[in-house]
């Protein structure tokens, strides 16, 4: 028995028989920065879920991440019992066509989908398959060859990035990914995760001593000291954080976090808190000025992130274009509410109805999902796929790019944003003298030297006056 793990095969972000060239491999460059030409930050991601499962396998596993059709094809010949193909809904055709050459290379090779591809409509009658693994994986996994279910989580060691770099050059240090659960209770009606786990959260890691102990083995093992969590919802298990934090200040480390998190779950803590954990990234769905979701409702976001951004941690605001209620006149509002933030990143995506979730199913079925429109272009940075009431497929493109333009125009690159973040947040704590808060201090400062060479070129190159 083996099992083949693969994401979907390359080349990505061109227009071709599979994919589209909007559809870019690379988070911050596809949708965050994309509008910074040489200033946008740059690097991939591995397909983390992939190496979970194969971690907690006994049985004998390869993950296959971002190979070429030829690779995967070659690697089919070695002979698996299965195949799992993982996919999210703009590949659907790079998974139906791996699936194909499965069944005719390996007719005998049972095939499996997973990811958030698997909640298309007929997803069973459009891609050849075996089995569709619809929410968490590794229990999923585990069932089907006859595995304990209930076996302990042991944690995959593998970098949070990969081919990092800006302005041409590589940029360093180790990050380890961290994946203590999945899925948010919180139901956001455009939130695929929310809906894929069923509005559950699913704890791989449910105690901070189980954090703590799996950072230490990243540590050991990988000799990382800054861990990206994969966590839609992190801060929102408060029992978990603040024993995570007992444990790294009774044992003196000194780790660094990169976390999703909502409003509210931030503003369970005081600053200082979020401080001594180590936070150096949060990333915050603000999402509109007017359609105040629940997890924002009473949170003056701007204050929050200003106040996140001068104790030294740099903020992503995510916020949402052609929602429902967007005309031509309140756009710029929502626009402007986002630039306004002044948080080191900006994410706009477009309001995306997918498979799944409860937005998808209130535009099906008031008839106004364009089905015509193919689901390599399903993806949030090009054109609308549903009938908007005010704008059209080609304004919803000239939108979005205003959009982020506008950002990079009144904040400047976001490295020289974060740069600032890291400045602010080392002269706050310049009197500290609490042990644990020197020694965050010192990480604020080693961050800037690490930053400083590049402050002189965004202030040669930079186009906003601001910048300069
Ligand atoms: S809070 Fe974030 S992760 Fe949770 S449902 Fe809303 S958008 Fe999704």
């Amino acid at each position: 028995m083996a099992l083949l793990l693969t994401s979907v095969f390359k080349p990505y972000a061109v227009d071709d028989d599979f994919g589209r060239k909007e559809n870019v491999m690379e988070l911050f460059h596809n949708q965050v920065t994309r509008e910074q030409g040489v200033f946008s930050l740059r690097m991939n991601h591995p397909s983390a879920g992939l190496h979970l499962i194969a971690e907690n396998l006994r049985t004998p596993t390869m993950v296959l991440d971002f190979p070429s059709m030829s690779e995967f094809e070659r690697e089919l010949t070695k002979g698996y019992d299965t195949v799992g193909i993982s996919f999210i809904v703009p590949n659907f055709k790079k998974a139906q066509h791996m699936a194909r050459r499965v069944r005719e290379l390996a007719p005998r090779t049972r095939i499996v989908l997973g990811g958030h591809g698997t909640m298309i409509p007929e997803v069973e009658r459009l891609i050849p398959c075996d089995a569709v693994c619809r929410g968490e994986g590794v229990g999923f996994m585990r069932r089907l060859f006859g595995e304990p279910d209930e076996a302990p989580i042991r944690h995959p060691k593998v970098e949070s990035a990969f081919n990092r770099h800006f302005l041409g050059a590589p940029t360093g240090g180790t990050s380890a990914m961290l994946m203590p659960g999945n899925g948010c209770p919180n139901g956001c009606d455009f939130c695929c995760t929310t809906h894929f786990f069923k509005r559950q959260y699913i704890p791989y890691l449910r105690t901070g001593r189980e954090v703590f102990d799996a950072c230490c083995g990243l540590e050991a093992s990988m000799g990382a000291n800054e861990f990206f969590v994969l966590d839609e919802n992190f801060l929102k298990y408060r029992e978990r954080t603040l024993e995570l934090l007992s444990l790294m200040e009774q044992h003196g480390k000194q780790w660094s976090f990169g976390l999703f998190s909502s409003a509210e779950s931030i503003n369970q803590y005081g600053i200082e808190l979020l401080q001594r954990l180590g936070i150096f990234f949060l990333w915050i769905g603000v999402e509109s000025k007017r359609h105040v979701y629940a997890k924002n409702k009473g949170v003056d976001m701007k204050a929050l992130i200003q106040k996140l951004r001068s104790h030294g941690i740099v903020v992503l605001a995510s916020g949402i274009l052609f929602l429902e209620h967007h005309t031509r006149e309140n756009i710029d509002e929502d626009i402007d509410y986002l630039v306004g933030m002044e948080a080191d990143f900006v994410q706009f995506m477009q309001l995306g109805p997918l498979p799944g979730t409860a937005l998808y199913e209130r535009i099906e079925q008031s008839g106004r999902l364009r089905r015509e429109v193919p689901y390599e272009e399903w993806h949030g940075q090009h054109r609308i796929w549903f009938e908007h009431p005010a704008f059209t497929a080609e304004e919803s493109e000239r939108w979005l790019r205003e959009a982020f333009r506008r950002d990079y125009l009144v904040n400047g690159p976001s490295m020289l944003r974060m740069a600032e973040t890291y400045l602010a947040g080392y002269q706050r704590l310049a009197g500290a003298t609490d042990a644990y808060l020197v020694g965050r201090r010192e990480l604020l400062r080693r961050r800037l030297v690490n930053h400083w060479p590049s402050i002189p070129v965004i202030a040669a190159l930079a186009r906003t006056a601001r910048a300069r």
